[in-house]
């Protein structure tokens, strides 16, 4: 998202306009915002470090931590990128530099996994699956990515999530597609032994296979879901998945 910079002109537009000017359209308007080469993400990250080694940690600084949680980099890299360059940038340095992060990044672990699931893939993670969620153990996410012709949905599940057991059933035809898109999880059918799923993998379902897929217990998984056209479509709905992969 480009951000309109007006800091310059707001504190120094009568006293100094040039440099207003070069700070607002120039370093902020084109260097800033160009993501043809770099993502604002990663022009974060450069801007971020370049300050600490400076050991400049004022407000300008806080501004520049807090553009870069807004531009994707989570808690778990920061404290990382900030640990990699103390190294080269100097100890006293990261320890000042880690106060302030630590006060911008003070949201729940949760969000930093989903967040970096999310920068896995090309599609969205969708909104919760709150149409399906009584036929699924844990919290899953649905977006729909094709709706004619072919139904495509994109299905993202948290750690140790799951779908119920159940049939795709068809008089003709039917069944569904997998194609897994990010993280770990698992696919299973009736009196098989469980197999692991990863990105790039391919499940095809035939109709009237009982069945259930969903996360690995320590991962967040996404995959898309196909519906194979045929005559007389419908899920039937099955009983929960228990122990197995999951233990419970
Ligand atoms: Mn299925």
């Amino acid at each position: 998202m480009a951000i309109k910079q007006t800091a310059g002109r707001d504190s120094l537009g009568e006293f100094a306009p040039k440099f207003a000017q070069l700070n607002d359209d120039i370093l902020f308007g084109e260097v800033r915002n160009r993501e043809d080469a770099l993502s604002l993400r990663d022009r974060s990250l450069v801007t971020v470090v370049a300050l600490m080694a400076q050991g400049l940690v004022d407000s300008s600084f806080r501004y520049h931590l807090a553009t870069a949680k807004q531009n994707g980099i989570t808690r778990l890299e920061i404290s990382e990128i900030l640990t990699h360059a103390a190294f080269y940038a100097g100890w006293p340095k990261a320890w000042a530099a880690f106060r302030m992060a630590k006060e911008v990044w003070d949201e729940p672990q949760a969000d930093d996994e989903k967040a970096r699931h999310q920068r896995q893939m090309v599609f969205p993670i969708g909104a919760p699956n709150d149409g399906f969620a009584r036929y699924f153990t844990g919290k899953s996410y649905l977006q729909p990515l094709s709706t004619a012709q072919v139904g495509v949905h994109l299905v993202t599940f948290e750690p140790g999530c799951r779908n119920n057991w159940h049939i795709h059933e068809a008089k003709q035809g039917g069944g569904q597609i997998l194609i897994c898109t990010a993280g770990a999880g698992y696919y299973q059918e009736w009196g098989q032994a469980p197999r692991k799923l990863s990105p790039g993998d391919v499940v095809n379902i035939p109709a009237g296979v009982k069945h259930w897929h969903g996360a690995a217990p320590d991962s967040w998984f996404s995959h898309l879901a196909i519906e194979v056209p045929g005559d007389g479509c419908a899920t039937q709905w099955l009983e929960p998945v228990t122990g197995g992969v999951y233990g419970e």
